[in-house]
């Protein structure tokens, strides 16, 4: 079996990237979806970078895929978040607790582009809290059978497949890869402040049956499963938002140099110099949030059975997607600031960029969820806001 090489993967995606710029630039401003993200991924071998090769993927560490989702979201935080939905919280799960024969069944198809993933856990009244989720599932001879309700799920409206969450008798919750089918009914959520070219849906599971066999884990494992995945998707955020940052960074130098104004480039102004600075600080400490992250993640998926180091690599994600969204939102803004009347134009990037990465500081856990996640960390357990 050939060795898994970062430089090959890393130069596919920025194929992949270059060859979808024009592509989802005219979907931004047509406001419509991308639907060629999913044919140009797979054309450069890109559905499922860190899955192992023998289930169909690249078997990238996730220092490397960390890397390829910042170069990624430097196209939109929209294409980033497909590969959020279908990779880091979509096959995750599956890999890390599906089957064998569940592995087998979705995750070669889901490299191919032929069963596209998400991962459904929010409800309309089950958002930061998903303890109070009201979807159910209940055991009936060789099958389950799930009702309820997903809210503003990524990809939920284009997944053949979704990883559900539901509570059982016992309300315990459980987990399950659900196909679309019969009892499985999406509707795309249009009216949102960003992300045009990607796609974010309800879904609601009316008598949905589902086989035994696609369960994950064991029954009742569904919120530490859930809470396991959200340690991958918040990576894939954190790492998106380095490349919001970058993108931010290259496009404002590079006008700052260009325009001219009060007789010499802006880039000799003061206080357009103090922007540049301002980003490239939000870059470098956003690169070592993110890389620390990501390094604690691989070292933690070399050794399973070490609680301490799991705890570490989700605390370390926690954090570096807390810093990372506001840094990218910040950044953003003064790129805008930057291009002057230029940048409030969707036209351009950093406009694209500010309204896209503002879902940044509210998906895969609120600002305010994770600070409370920091601050329990530091005081001790005994001090966590809510249990
Ligand atoms: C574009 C987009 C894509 C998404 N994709 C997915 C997806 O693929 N899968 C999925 O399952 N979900 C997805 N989500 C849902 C997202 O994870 C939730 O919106 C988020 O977890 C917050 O839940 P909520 O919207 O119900 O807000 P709420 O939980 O109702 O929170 C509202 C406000 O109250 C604050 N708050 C809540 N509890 C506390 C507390 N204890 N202390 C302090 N403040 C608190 C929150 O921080 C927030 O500011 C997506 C959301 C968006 C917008």
């Amino acid at each position: 079996m050939s060795q898994f090489d970062p430089q090959r993967l890393l130069a596919d995606v920025a194929a992949f990237c270059e060859e979808l710029r024009p592509i989802e630039e005219l979907c931004y401003v047509e406001h419509r979806f991308n639907d060629q993200v999913v044919p140009l991924a797979r054309k450069y071998d890109l559905l499922a970078m860190p899955v192992p090769p023998q289930y169909g993927g690249r078997g990238a560490d996730t220092v490397t895929y960390a890397r390829a989702l910042a170069r990624i979201n430097r196209e939109g935080t929209g294409v980033r978040t497909f590969f959020s939905g279908h990779t880091s919280i979509g096959e995750y799960p599956i890999l890390t607790w599906g089957s064998e024969d569940l592995r087998r069944r979705y995750l070669p198809a889901a490299a191919k582009g032929e069963k596209i993933l998400a991962f459904g856990l929010t409800e309309p009244d089950a958002g930061s809290n998903p303890l109070e989720m009201t979807s159910t599932f209940e055991r009936r001879g060789d099958h389950y059978v799930l009702n309820g309700v997903k809210y503003l799920i990524s990809n939920g409206g284009i997944a053949h497949a979704v990883v559900s969450f539901a509570k059982g008798p016992n309300g315990r919750i459980s987990a399950f890869v659900v196909d679309r089918r019969p009892g499985f009914a999406s509707e795309d959520l249009t009216a949102k402040m960003g992300m045009p070219t990607a796609n974010t849906a309800m879904f609601e599971l009316t008598d949905c049956r589902v086989p035994l066999g696609n369960l994950l884990g064991e029954e009742g494992d569904g919120f530490r499963i859930a809470m396991g995945t959200l340690v991958s998707g918040r990576l894939s955020v954190a790492s998106g938002c380095l490349g919001v940052i970058e993108d931010c960074l290259i496009d404002a130098a590079n006008f700052a140099r260009e325009r001219r104004q009060h007789g010499k480039e802006i880039a000799r102004h003061q206080l357009v110099q103090e922007h540049i600075a301002m980003i490239e600080q939000h870059r470098a400490a956003t690169e070592a949030m993110v890389l620390r992250a990501a390094e604690t993640k691989d070292a933690s998926n070399r050794e399973p059975g070490n609680a301490e180091l799991r705890a570490r690599a989700d605390l370390f994600a926690a954090q570096a997607k807390l810093f990372a969204a506001s840094a990218a939102w910040d950044a953003a803004d003064r790129a805008v600031q930057v291009f002057g009347g230029r940048g409030w134009s969707t036209l351009y990037r950093p406009g694209r960029h500010l309204q896209d990465v503002r879902v940044c500081r509210i998906y895969e856990g609120t600002e305010e969820i994770l600070k409370l996640k920091v601050a329990a960390a530091v005081l001790g357990k005994e001090y966590e806001a809510y249990k």
